[in-house]
């Protein structure tokens, strides 16, 4: 099947109470993690590429592994999306290409740095929703701003700084009609997200609550919701690596979220210390290794295990198979209609 539409697999996880995890890529290895993952536990996939991550694989490649994997796994349905998108221009050039969804990130002015105003952010945001759902594409968009930086783009605060205003939250989905909306409540993105285990003080699931109770048809995503588990830091330390000790979001908190609203969960770190304690672990005990493969296919292999398990844990394993995959013209014309709303 073509690569579907972002809207109906959230559509979807609302109505089975679960989520979807959303796993950054950058290279052919990390799509055939998350394939092999998803075809184990039979799991619809959302697959995203940051800015960084498209001039890394100067996106063609990316977009055709994609295609790739469509067609090596036919029976998983499949969501290409743009993750922290900096300006309408940017999503539109990820619309031209093919992602079949696209996160237009207002809370920061198109540097990536630097926080935005409301205003800007409903006039980018609400540009971008008009032009995608002409193609049936999907829309993300955030407000309140995630701390730290990655791939160059973040504000570098602390996460509370500027935490999501649920009433601005409302304010915001009924102007922009997004479908999805991303919110602030102390997560960062990153490895370094909390100093000590997260508590109400510093994750503040209440606030998630808060805000579902607001926008209940509302699809929330958790971005920077790596759980950094201390088993993955450990390897890479073990084989030579320098982590300072460093906490996630804990994956029972993420499964509260999900009871409350939450669809799609933005994982990358997890992933990222997974590829590079097996590749340490190949270097430490076989400095004689020369080949690639002899250290990413066990890199392949440490991924895809940390992708199966936040399937299960997310609930969305054993879904790929409950529905049809509508097409994105069909997408389109129900935007059209205004059978989809937010
Ligand atoms: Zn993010």
């Amino acid at each position: 099947m073509p690569l579907v539409s972002m809207r109906q697999l959230l559509d979807e996880a609302a109505k089975g109470g679960y989520g979807v995890g959303a796993f950054n890529v950058n290279n052919m290895e990390q799509i055939q993690s998350i394939m092999e993952a998803a075809r184990e536990t039979q799991s619809p996939v959302i697959i995203q590429a940051s800015r960084g991550a498209r001039a890394y694989s100067q996106d063609r490649f990316l977009y055709h592994l994609m295609l790739a994997a469509t067609e090596i796994y036919p029976e998983i349905p499949t969501v290409l999306h743009l993750d922290h998108g900096n300006s309408p221009e940017t999503c539109q050039s990820a619309i031209e290409m093919g992602f079949t969804s696209v996160m237009m990130d207002g809370s920061l002015m198109p540097d990536g740095k630097t926080p935005s105003t409301f205003e800007y952010n409903v006039e980018a945001t609400r540009k971008v929703v008009e032009m995608a759902h002409a193609k049936g594409v999907t829309v993300e968009g955030e407000i309140g701003c995630l701390g730290g930086i990655e791939d160059g783009h973040g504000a570098g605060l602390d996460g509370l700084s500027h935490l999501t205003d649920p009433e601005q939250a409302v304010e915001f989905v009924k102007a922009t009609g997004v479908d999805a909306l991303a919110i602030a409540i102390g997560t960062s993105h990153g490895a370094y997200k909390f100093t000590s285990k997260p508590t109400g003080e510093t994750l503040k699931m209440d606030r998630l609550i808060e805000i579902h109770k607001k926008l209940p048809n509302t699809h929330l995503v958790m971005h920077g919701s790596s759980s950094v588990p201390k088993d993955l830091q450990d390897i890479i330390n073990q084989y030579g690596g320098k982590l300072k000790p460093t906490w996630g979001v804990p994956v029972e908190e993420i499964q509260l979220g999900i009871k409350n609203g939450v669809r799609k969960i933005n994982v990358d770190t997890d992933n990222r210390l997974a590829i590079t304690g097996a590749i340490r672990k190949v270097f430490m005990e076989k400095p004689e290794e020369f080949d690639p493969r002899s250290y990413l296919k066990p890199a392949r292999d440490a991924m895809k295990k940390v992708v199966a398990l936040r399937m299960t844990q997310f609930g969305q394993a054993g879904h790929a198979k409950d529905y049809a995959p509508t097409s994105l013209d069909e997408m389109a014309k129900r935007y059209q209609s205004e059978t989809v709303t937010a």
